[in-house]
């Protein structure tokens, strides 16, 4: 899609405003599939987390995706967009034993995380089919933060503790049907995310009834230009051999697993917000939009850059301005960045905001969370209204009035 496109629909939906290219979500859906299609039996769980609307879990069902899930919400959204049970994963972390009986209750594939969970459940159903996220403690992500691999992070079951986990499924007698692990968003290096599978390969061996390995996501986009990526092609050439060949070897064709959603979303998403200030200071010039980190928190919170440009003024000479919001305390988008000149009112397009961006925006300022849009065969579909007053309002209970006189 095209910057005028992107302006039309600001124009027609107003700002700010998140829009999702259709297409870039299926190229980049084959893409993946493609790079692996020397594996005969490939699943794709899009990580719903990334991008929660359900006119996206819609469009990812019918390209034949199936959902990895964090919580049963997540679950009950995946449902209500029409996805199959058995095509649910449900991979939480840290969550009662109540919520994961419930989601098992719904058909759904568990993988369980923690020792202490895992006796519980397969004392109590041994015989439910059970995946196991195996911590390979390999450093790999971009963040401190999302880099969920390393010897103390709190994901997975280390693989240090594999005779532990061996003696539990023993004793409780429960089924293994997969083994599971996610190191973290942002793999720069095939070389670190092969030695990690090779823990996975490695711990694969102490269970005999095995059916499909889950090697997680954390496949990095590029975020400006001329940044790294991740090679999927050459991770597909790689691993799909190594793959294929410990099939061989365990003696039964497995299924492969991923479940990207940073991969699939991230550069389908473009975020449009006006200028409402231009403000120039001794030092700096700074462009005041209509929104702020309650929309999109990644700069704020990771320190990732999204590149901007003000499409409403594409070829004009470029300068220098750090992007703010309108929250009242530090709310910076970018720092003294190159965009072509800004003038109030015109629209600036933040790239890459398909991941992590709405799904984790707030109320924050008692501010309204944006409309979304689909970029769909050449036209916009709204996907979700941008909030009203009564979505502030709902659920809260004023004090009778009786109270508030005295
Ligand atoms: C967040 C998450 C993913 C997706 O990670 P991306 O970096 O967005 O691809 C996959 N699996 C699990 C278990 C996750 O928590």
């Amino acid at each position: 899609m095209q910057s005028k496109d992107l302006v039309h629909l600001a124009q027609q939906y107003g700002s700010p405003l998140y829009v999702y290219d259709a297409e870039k979500i299926k190229s980049q859906y084959n893409r993946l599939s493609k790079a692996f299609s020397k594996v005969n039996k490939l699943r794709i769980n899009y990580a719903m987390k990334a991008l929660s609307n359900v006119a996206i879990l819609q469009l990812l069902r019918e390209m034949g995706s199936g959902l990895d899930t964090v919580s049963i919400q997540e679950v009950m959204l995946g449902l209500h967009a029409g996805y199959e049970p058995d095509k649910i994963f449900y991979t939480p972390n840290g969550v009662s034993l109540e919520e994961i009986e419930e989601v098992n209750a719904m058909g759904v594939q568990i993988n369980i995380d923690n020792l202490s969970i895992l006796e519980q459940f397969g004392t109590k159903y041994p015989n439910v089919p059970v995946c196991i996220r195996i911590n390979p403690h390999v450093m790999a992500g971009g963040n401190a933060n999302i880099s969920v691999g390393h010897i103390d992070s709190k994901f997975g079951i280390s693989v240090h503790q594999l005779p532990h986990l061996v003696r539990i499924v023993e004793n409780t007698k429960m089924n293994i049907v997969g083994i599971h692990m996610h190191t973290g968003s942002d793999i720069l290096d095939i070389e670190v995310f092969l030695y990690a599978a090779e823990i996975l390969f490695d711990a694969a061996k102490s269970f005999k009834n095995l059916e499909f390995l889950d090697f997680g996501s954390g496949f990095k986009v590029p975020y400006k230009k001329d940044d790294i990526e991740t090679d999927i092609e050459e991770l597909g050439k790689k691993l799909s051999k190594r793959f294929n060949a410990f099939c061989t070897e365990y003696g039964k064709e497995l299924t492969l697993i991923f479940e990207p959603g940073k991969f699939l979303v991230s550069e389908a998403g473009f975020f449009l917000a006006k200028v409402n200030v231009v403000k120039q200071t001794t030092s700096t010039v700074f462009a005041g939009i209509d929104s702020g980190f309650n929309h999109l928190i990644r700069p704020m919170l990771y320190g990732s850059q999204h590149h901007i440009e003000n499409i409403s003024n594409p070829k004009g000479k470029e300068r220098f301005y750090s992007v703010v919001g309108y929250i009242c305390e530090t709310d910076t988008f970018a720092n003294n960045r190159r965009i072509s000149e800004i003038k109030e009112g015109d629209i600036l397009c933040f790239r890459n905001a398909g991941a992590y961006c709405f799904s984790m925006a707030s109320n924050y300022n008692s501010r309204y969370k944006p409309a979304e849009v689909l970029w769909m065969n050449g036209e916009g579909h709204l996907i979700r209204a941008h909030e009203t007053f009564e979505d502030l309002m709902k659920n809260q209970i004023p004090l009778p009035t009786a109270v508030n006189a005295e």
